[in-house]
């Protein structure tokens, strides 16, 4: 239970650091606002990297220039639709800037947009801080691979020494258990490692380097098994108890009310 919640927090982690929205809304009554959206690169709130699309929002068919703003300095300035600006960060020197965007309007007004504040970021900062992001990340992994094992550990557990019944036809195969040799199927749960898959015997309950096993070597694993169960007892079938009410009810006719 402990490593759910480890787990748990991991994920709660790695979501507030992935979940990280490049346009931030500026609050505003105007009718123009400018929006960026990150084609390309890193993000993490105010902090930026990268390519980036600056566009207007607004009433379009009323716009007759825009000129889209870096700290108030112009950048670029477009007469006709789409009204974006399409940049990289790497052109300019790394720091705060605030985007906005400079609107004429066909009926002679003039609009200044709310400006964005973000941070540029250099390349090699970027890459910094995206290591912290894949750093949890990678403890999230160990996480998930200690829980598919601890899961293994208690469905291995539950289920019962019935070797003969075992089918191997999943995608993992069938695998011989190199401790008692007898056959199992090869779970979904094992771990993949690079000399082989470390699993647990379903008969033994010991880890073992399994290995994918061929027909033949299951079917003759399973056949000594059998010879072995076989000499050791022969069970004595249990009377069922509807076999006993279906002989029973032979004795009844419907006369007999
Ligand atoms: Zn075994």
């Amino acid at each position: 239970m402990k490593k759910w919640i480890i787990v748990g927090i991991l994920l709660v982690l790695c979501s507030l650091l992935l979940a990280t929205p490049v346009s931030a809304q500026a609050q505003t009554e105007q009718p123009y606002r400018v929006s960026l959206r990150r084609d390309f690169g890193y993000g993490a709130g105010m902090d930026i990297q990268g390519n980036m699309t600056l566009s207007l929002k607004g009433d379009e068919s009323a716009v007759k220039r825009v000129t889209f703003l870096l700290d108030g300095e112009e950048l670029f300035s477009k007469e006709s639709a789409p009204f974006t600006f399409s940049f990289t960060t790497d052109d300019y020197p790394s720091g705060v800037h605030q985007l906005s965007a400079r609107v004429e309007t066909t009926d002679g007004q003039t609009f200044t947009t709310d400006a964005l504040t973000y941070n540029f970021l250099s390349r090699q900062a970027a890459s910094q801080s995206t290591r912290g992001i894949i750093l949890p990340l990678l403890g999230l992994t160990v996480g998930i691979a200690l829980i598919s094992w601890l899961l293994q550990y208690l469905t291995s557990r539950k289920k019962p020494n019935s070797g003969a019944a075992v089918s191997y036809n999943g995608f993992y195969g069938g695998a011989v258990c190199p401790k008692c040799s007898r056959p199992f199927a090869r779970s979904f749960f094992g771990m993949n490692l690079v000399v082989g898959r470390l699993e647990r015997c379903p008969h033994c309950g010991k880890w073992v380097m399994s290995r994918r096993a061929s027909l033949a070597e299951l079917e003759a694993a399973a056949e000594a098994e059998r010879a072995s169960a076989q000499t050791e007892e022969t069970p004595v079938e249990p009377r069922s108890e509807l076999k006993e009410m279906l002989d029973d009810s032979r004795y009844y006719s419907p006369d007999d009310r």
